[in-house]
This record gives structure tokens, C-alpha cells and sequence, in this order.
């Protein structure tokens, strides 16, 4: 396939990164696997894209509020400009490197999805196991080329073979950001618990499905926004409490929101959650989740924003004995496999809630590569959870 072309959703580093935001769509090489010229293309897969997800990062990306200095020193690295977004995807194999299909199996017709972290396999991290923190990760579609294009090439190691008979191509698409939440709710056991989840975005809601599947007794939402209160109840939250986000003048931008911990508070008999999760990145958000859990009990940490943060109280996160866990990526390959069995298990209705709910049946939430258009792809992420590209039709 040397010298063909194909569509990309990209970010070119002419292109100022704090005057611009969205993604180009352009047509780029084709990434060619032969390992004749290039002994690393051994290990590699050349996998055609079905599906892709958009997910928060990628949001970032088109908003420039997140990953510029990433994707710019990597771009910087490879001599180069374009720089292929996205890193959630399902796709076929359609040539493998002679190592990969010896060691891997990959042969061409296989369905894969994909860790989106690359290892190194020798940093520290890497040998002891804990290969989500590895110290030298290249992240897919920030610092290597992504997967919103027709194809993308990876190495065997990440992969994932997904079987689409018990996954729906869809879901399949976004196991990726679903084993974030795995990762969140086997962080810490969960059954038997009361769980209060702080923002129920896209991941907030997987926690969710997940937790009450592993056995929490009992699941508290608390999020402001209505369409996603709404979607934490239908997806099986217990009690979900709204609130309007303070407003700046005077009050701090960090503290506790009272009437949501004292809501918290008397929904557990005064004890507080036994394990409370941050999924939105907000201080206030972070200190409602430390004051809202009970004497012992977890703060899992997933939400992300950069800069300082306050504890309130400090005195009372130790004294009170609260234990916080913070979440990255996944565990290569133990969350996969925990993300595979959760999903493929009909019993537990996560797939299918998944599909009605939070992909609503594909209505404006699976798009087609073809008809992209700015402004439209714009609004579309803007207005629901969770976003797929088809590079199907
Ligand atoms: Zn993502
Ligand atoms: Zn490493």
C-alpha cells in the first residue's frame, strides 16, 4: 500500500495551538508495514479502523486545553507536522509482522481493540509490574500517530482480540475508556458498599454499571448536569444528587459543597460513603468526595486538572483515617481481561445499557467518518457522553 493516502482527523503544528482548536480532516500516507526496511515493523499490526471513540482527551485536543505540549515535543521529535489523533478503537487486522503472527497470532480478519499506552517493557515500572505507570509510555494519538484514519499501525503487544459475536463493535470500540472505570472500581473492594460517584461524565457513568456489577450495595450519583443525572439514574445510581456549581464571588472555587456531604451524610445514616470516587477534577469536587466518606473508608482519585488544588480540612483526612487511591490507565492486561469478562457476561445488562443509554441506539452518537464537518462533529461532542467515528460506510 506504499504511496497511498487516506482521511485523518488531525492536528498540524503550523497550525497555533492557542489561536485554533478542532481537528483537520486531510488526507495523509497510509502507515506501511515492511519489515525488510524497517526491523521494528516485525512486531507491528497494520489494522484497518472500524469504529473510534471520542472520548474527554480528545476533547481536550479540540479545545486546546489539554496534551499541546505532548503532541508538539513528539511532533518535534519525529521531524514531522501532522500529528493523527484518537487512541479508543476497533478495527481489523489486515497485515501482521512476522514476529507478531508467530508470538501473537494476529493474522489478518482478526477483530482488535487497543491499550492505549505503549510500554517500554525496561523502565523500572515496566519490570515490576506495574506497566501503567511506565516511565517511558507513548501515548496513542498524542505522542504517535492515532486512530481517527482509515488505518493505524501498532505493535502486537497492546492489542487486544475482541470477539464481536459477545461484544457489539460499538462497545467494542470503547473498552479502552470503559477499563479506566474497571480500573477505578477494583482499585478498592467494593461489595457490600454504599459508593458515591463525584460527576458522572462518560466515565463516572461506567463506575456506575461497573460497581454495582462487582457488588456495591448501594450507588449515590452526585453530578450538575441534568442530561447526565438523568443518565446516572437510568444506568441504576440509587439516589443521584444535583446541585448548581457555587459561583466564585467571595466563596472559595475549592470548598465542600455542605448541602452535598450532609445529603451524603444522611443517606448512610450519618456514617458517609464507604468508598466516595472523584471523576470530574474539580477541587470543590475532590473535597465534597474526602468529606463525604466515612471514618476508614476510600477516595479513588481519576479526575484530572492540572495546576494546585486545596484540602479542606487537611486535619480530618488523616484523622478520619480516609485512604486515597489515585487511578491511571489500566493494568496491562488484568483490566482487560476483567473489562472483556464484565462485558461479555449478559447477565449484569452493562452492554446493553451501554448501548440504549449511554450510545442512545446510535442516534447522533455514531458518526460517520465520511460526512465529518466541523461545526456539526463540534456540536456533537458538546451534547452527548460518548461519541464513535464509523469508518464503516
Ligand atoms: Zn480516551
Ligand atoms: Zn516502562
Amino acid at each position: 500500500m506504499a504511496g497511498e493516502t487516506m482521511w485523518a482527523l488531525t492536528y498540524d503544528k503550523k497550525d497555533d495551538w492557542s489561536t485554533t482548536r478542532g481537528m483537520k480532516k486531510i488526507r495523509v500516507p497510509v502507515p506501511v508495514l515492511d519489515e525488510k526496511t524497517n526491523t521494528d515493523d516485525l512486531d507491528q499490526v497494520l489494522v484497518k479502523i472500524k469504529y473510534a471513540g471520542f472520548c474527554g482527551s480528545d476533547r481536550g485536543i479540540w479545545f486546546r486545553n489539554a496534551f499541546g505540549p505532548a503532541i508538539i515535543s513528539s511532533l518535534q521529535k519525529e521531524e514531522k507536522d501532522i500529528r493523527i489523533i484518537g487512541h479508543e478503537l476497533l478495527g481489523e487486522v489486515v497485515q501482521s509482522g512476522s514476529r507478531a503472527a508467530k508470538q501473537y497470532g494476529y493474522k489478518p480478519g482478526m477483530i482488535v481493540s487497543t491499550e492505549s499506552h505503549i510500554i517500554c517493557n525496561r523502565c523500572f515500572q515496566c519490570h515490576h509490574g506495574q506497566t501503567n505507570v511506565c516511565a517511558d509510555d507513548i501515548i496513542i494519538g498524542i505522542s504517535r500517530d492515532g486512530c481517527f484514519a482509515e488505518y493505524i499501525k501498532l505493535p502486537a503487544q497492546v492489542l487486544w482480540p475482541t470477539d464481536i459475536s459477545r461484544i457489539h463493535p460499538w462497545v467494542g470500540a470503547i473498552q479502552e475508556p470503559f477499563g479506566n472505570a474497571v480500573h477505578c472500581c477494583t482499585k478498592v473492594d467494593l461489595k457490600g458498599k454504599t459508593v458515591a460517584v463525584f460527576g458522572c461524565g462518560t466515565i463516572g457513568l461506567f463506575v456506575i454499571l461497573i460497581a454495582k456489577a462487582l457488588g456495591a450495595s448501594r450507588i449515590i450519583g452526585v453530578e450538575p448536569l441534568e442530561l447526565h443525572a438523568r443518565l446516572a439514574r437510568e444506568l441504576g445510581a440509587d439516589e443521584v444528587i444535583e446541585f448548581t456549581p457555587a459561583k466564585t464571588e467571595g466563596a472559595s472555587t475549592w470548598s465542600s459543597n455542605s448541602a452535598i456531604v450532609e445529603t451524603i451524610k444522611t443517606l448512610t445514616r450519618g456514617i458517609g460513603a464507604d468508598v466516595s470516587m472523584e471523576m470530574s477534577g474539580y477541587n470543590s469536587s475532590l473535597n465534597n468526595a474526602i468529606h463525604s466518606t466515612r471514618r476508614g473508608g476510600d477516595v479513588v482519585l481519576f479526575g484530572l486538572k492540572s495546576g494546585e488544588a486545596v484540602i479542606e480540612n487537611f486535619d480530618r483526612l488523616i484523622v478520619n483515617g480516609i485512604s486515597m487511591h489515585s487511578v491511571i490507565g489500566r493494568l496491562l492486561m488484568n483490566t482487560w481481561y476483567i473489562t472483556r469478562n464484565l462485558l461479555e457476561d449478559k447477565a449484569n445488562g452493562i452492554q446493553e445499557k451501554i448501548l440504549k443509554i449511554i450510545l442512545d441506539e446510535g442516534r447522533h452518537t455514531i458518526t460517520p467518518m465520511k460526512d465529518f464537518q466541523h461545526d456539526h462533529f463540534e456540536t456533537l461532542i458538546k451534547t452527548h457522553p460518548k461519541v464513535i467515528i464509523d469508518f464503516t460506510q
